[in-house]
């Protein structure tokens, strides 16, 4: 089959674990399809991308410069552009609409109706893998390796009653309205909300670049990607 299109997948690169996500997504082969992978850090390189990966990092880094190298509001647009984004970790917190435990001053970019807790493990689980089934949302991927870092979860889904003025959370100053229903597709044994996805925008609280396993990417690429075009 003829290859049409080549579709641009932007990794933000302010911060954090970018060039992982770029090896990852290089190992990935989709039928009939090319795909480049590139390093976004102006609006420029934004404009060019049919997707982008917020990766993990510091979410507090990840706001600061994209606030002081004018990417905020670019970031902002391209989350109302309805193009698929898929945030892990850092990136997770950066694209949900109200977080806790946030810096004075973080700013967020209310991609997802989901409130997110920052460093919800607390300090002596900080850091932990744990091999993970998630086939009933990728096929046969019933031990994949995840890793999580200081990790954030998704410590509630919102809905249009929950807009209060609550001055432990941080909200996002995104007008966005993500129109689908916020799904969660992965919860840990004690409840944790740790992946959800609402239409084509995905947030996992894990790195799965981080694992050897480039499973995640692919269907990424599949199921977000290929299906926005
Ligand atoms: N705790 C970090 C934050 O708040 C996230 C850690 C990570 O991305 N591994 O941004």
């Amino acid at each position: 089959m003829t290859i049409e299109k080549t579709l641009v997948v932007g990794v933000l690169a302010l911060q954090g674990a970018f060039i992982e996500h770029i090896n990852h997504f290089k190992q990935c082969q989709v039928e009939s399809y090319a795909f480049s992978f590139v390093e976004v850090r102006t609006e420029e390189e934004l404009n060019k991308c049919h997707a982008l990966v917020i990766p993990g990092g510091e979410s507090t880094a990840i706001s600061l410069i994209s606030q002081r190298t004018g990417l905020l509001k670019p970031l902002m647009d391209f989350v109302k552009s309805n193009k698929p984004i898929w945030g892990t970790c850092a990136g997770l917190i950066f694209l949900s609409k109200q977080i806790i435990n946030g810096k004075p001053g973080q700013q967020i970019l209310g991609g997802m109706d989901i409130q997110v807790e920052r460093n919800a493990f607390g300090r002596q689980l900080d850091s932990f893998q744990q091999n993970l089934d998630f086939s009933s949302f990728i096929p046969e991927l019933t031990d994949f390796p995840t890793v999580f870092i200081r990790a954030p979860v998704i410590s509630k889904i919102l809905n249009d009653e929950q807009q209060s003025d609550d001055a432990d959370v941080i909200y996002s100053k995104n007008d966005y309205v993500n129109d689908r229903p916020v799904e969660v597709l992965h919860k840990l044994d004690n409840g944790f909300i740790v992946a959800v996805r609402q239409g084509n925008k995905l947030g996992t609280s894990f790195h799965p670049e981080l694992s050897e396993n480039h499973k995640f990417h692919q269907w990424f690429l599949q199921d977000f990607v290929v299906n926005s075009i």
